[in-house]
């Protein structure tokens, strides 16, 4: 998952776009005594100060920078000057730098150092920042200036980048009431700022639960099936919480899944995953149902006050897929495939258990576990086998590897002490180009702790301009592996190795951006577009170019031998039905409960009578349940906008069948096309246009039914 400012910060989205100062006269002089402020210095056009900020700082920091970015907008407004590109839309692509790096830094806190102190600063900021981004989209003057750039943006002799920057400005203004009557702007303000403060709320009862429940394991029985890696994994997170020489399943997915598909303790299995699927859904201090039952409402509410059926087609009025039917579409005709694989995929689960007299019925808890036997049986591959050639490092090595030779990228390490990180786990790589030129840092962050938000996400720190001088990209990857002893490699799942070079697509796109305006940089691009390139480059770590030279053992030094590689390929579409239902029915639910409208909504009912409705296989539960669901409740940007996995998924498909159609993976004239259209335009131009440039039409549904091994449609019904 992509993660920018924009979504980390609620409401503040506005403020995420504004960017370039010309003059910083309040923050300058603040910034010696609260160096959050102060212009990134050092190294590659400056870093951010890691070493010098701390907590305490983020507060004053923001509100500082708040008054700053708003007096910059008033005196953008406040020209007597005629309207023009150049003196408005420049102007505030100028604006707002001071609070562009201060919110960078709280959001980093925010989502990887969050500790009781940090969630304070939350609690209080979240709604004020959300005020702030109204002010300025309320701002009638300005708004003025942006509608008369905007009306005479086609005579003006504008560039086609300035000219779609004109047009996103004027559109996202609107589209955040920016039309609106007085009280209606009040009321909007009222329900953003409401809206902030659950979606932190939210977050935060999400986290605790993750923070506060596990499963202590004493004993060695206790252990049964679980690879030496998980044991390890399980003994480090015991120890980081004072229970030495027991073993620790914490409350995330990534000690949770490994234990659901190795551990032979059935009891166990049940009780870790219903501590999981239950996160946010405890009763008590923590519940977050009738925080969602307030967030549906307003949003609703909202919604209706910006002149939109629901919430659903507010949101996804700026996407690829423009409406909601387009997506429900989508989604239904992929559906109903998905479940008749998952029940053939049961029967082969049942059928082994029985066979094994296990005397049992395939419940959610059993899955993971029967689907690895199954691909034994079925494929003669086991998990286990695969592991001990995934080491965390050589992966990351291959990933530079693809990155040179898809992207001419070259990335090499920045010796430690020359850039400051905030945590020790965290290195950082400096990218150049073939000729040696700086194209931007990457910062990883690999494993999981205490504050860290679970899954794993790409950040952009800074991002690629050249408004006024060229500005050189920061990008982030985090993940949250479980860290082993010191010395020791760390070894990662299949599914993680694919999330990994997941991320490392997002960063790609970020280190690719090639446009003028920040405002359109990088992976500032519509939600259900964003995840293309990022799904896209998943697929170069099952190339005999990568697994052989990367894949190597842990302990023999081996590479992965080729009868397993084959066997990989063999299964690549195993257990698609699981993987499938799992997401889509989180997918459909996020829809369906903003398209409910107005309705009081009773979320563990809805979840329930929705999934009935649906046909969900028993034997499933939802990736994300309600309750849990951070992608659409912490914050506004993917509600309604689960489904983007998806039809990002279409093109991926698509896209990825241009590289077999021509040379394979590593064709340098598809690679070009790749990154010409799609990787370092941002969103200076359609997403569906710079699709169509790079393949030569639009795709259609069948490239996404042959991957997931699901039966391709008859012709003339390729929806898309
Ligand atoms: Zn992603």
């Amino acid at each position: 998952m992509s993660m920018s400012m924009k979504t980390l910060v609620a409401g503040a989205a506005v403020a995420a776009g504004l960017s370039a100062a010309t003059a910083a006269p309040l923050a300058e002089k603040e910034a010696a005594v609260i160096p959050v402020l102060a212009p990134w210095t050092g190294p590659y056009g400056g870093v951010p100060p890691f070493d010098k900020v701390t907590v305490p700082q983020l507060m004053p920091g923001l509100e500082i920078a708040m008054a700053e970015a708003l007096a910059e907008i008033d005196r953008i407004a406040a020209n007597p000057a005629a309207p023009t590109f150049d003196n408005t839309i420049a102007a505030m692509e100028r604006s707002g730098r001071t609070l562009d790096r201060v919110i960078t830094i709280y959001g980093i806190y925010s989502s990887t150092l969050n500790d009781e102190a940090v969630q304070a600063v939350e609690r209080e900021m979240a709604p004020r920042l959300a005020a702030f981004s109204d002010q300025i989209t309320q701002n009638e003057a300005l708004f003025k200036r942006i509608a008369a750039v905007y009306e005479a943006r086609e005579n003006s002799g504008l560039t086609p980048e300035q000219q779609r920057l004109v047009w996103l400005q004027y559109t996202d203004f609107v589209r955040a009431g920016a039309k609106l009557g007085p009280a209606e702007k009040k009321q909007l303000s009222q329900i953003n700022q409401q809206l902030a403060a659950l979606y932190t709320k939210f977050g935060q009862n999400v986290l605790a639960d993750e923070n506060d429940q596990q499963i202590v394991i004493d004993n060695e029985a206790g252990l049964a099936g679980l690879p030496e890696s998980v044991r390890a994994g399980a003994a480090q997170v015991a120890e980081a919480r004072g229970l030495e020489g027991k073993w620790v399943i914490a409350n995330t997915r990534s000690s949770i899944e490994p234990f659901l598909t190795y551990s032979a303790r059935r009891d166990l299995r049940e009780q870790a995953w219903r501590m999981f699927v239950n996160r946010g859904d405890n009763g008590g201090a923590t519940d977050n149902n009738a925080i969602i039952t307030e967030i549906l409402a307003l949003r609703a509410q909202r919604a209706k006050l910006l002149g939109y059926e629901t919430h659903a087609h507010w949101r996804l009025e700026n996407t690829m897929a423009r409406n909601p039917a387009r997506a429900m579409a989508l989604m239904e005709a992929v559906w109903v495939p998905a479940v008749a694989r998952v029940r053939e995929e049961v029967a082969d689960m049942q059928a082994i258990a029985d066979k094994e007299g296990a005397g049992i019925r395939i419940e959610p808890w059993d899955y993971r576990y029967y689907a690895e036997k199954v691909r034994k049986a079925k494929y003669d591959l086991d998990e286990t086998e695969i592991t001990p050639y995934l080491q965390l490092e050589n992966l990351r090595e291959g990933m530079f590897y693809m990155a040179r030779e898809l992207f001419g990228f070259n990335f090499k390490p920045v010796a430690p002490g020359t850039v400051p990180v905030y945590h020790p786990d965290v290195r950082v790589w400096e990218v150049t180009d073939p000729k040696g030129n700086l194209v931007g840092l990457w910062y990883f962050d690999p494993y999981a702790r205490k504050g860290k938000r679970s899954g794993a996400w790409m950040n952009a720190y800074r991002p690629q301009e050249r408004f006024d001088g060229e500005v050189k990209t920061i990008v982030s990857n985090n993940s949250n592996f479980v860290k082993g002893k010191p010395g020791e490699p760390v070894l990662i799942s299949w599914k993680d190795a694919e999330t990994l070079f997941h991320e490392f697509g997002h960063a790609l796109h970020g280190l690719s951006s090639n446009v003028t305006y920040p405002y359109l940089s990088g992976t500032r691009v519509a939600r259900d577009y964003v995840e293309f390139p990022s799904q896209l480059l998943e697929h170069w770590l099952s190339t005999p170019e990568i697994l052989n030279r990367y894949a190597i053992h842990y302990q023999t030094g081996k590479p992965i031998p080729p009868a397993l590689v084959e066997k990989i390929k063999q299964a690549d579409r195993f257990n698609q039905g699981f993987d499938t239902v799992e997401y889509l029915s989180s997918a459909l639910i996020d829809m369906k409960l903003h398209l409910a409208g107005a309705q009081a909504i009773d979320p563990d009912k809805f979840e329930r009578e929705t999934l009935a409705a649906l046909g969900m296989p028993p034997e499933i539960v939802m990736r994300h349940r309600t309750p849990q669901f951070n992608h659409v409740f912490s914050g506004d940007g993917y509600s309604a906008g689960y489904y983007s996995y998806l039809w990002s998924d279409t093109l991926t498909a698509d896209a990825w069948e241009a590289f077999t159609e021509a040379g394979g993976p590593w064709d340098k004239a598809v690679a070009q096309r790749l990154r010409d259209n799609v990787f370092s335009v941002g969103n200076t131009v359609d997403p569906a246009d710079g699709y169509r440039a790079f393949r030569g039409r639009d795709a259609g549904i069948d490239a996404l039914m042959r991957k997931r091994g699901f039966p391709v449609p008859a012709p003339a019904t390729g929806s898309k």
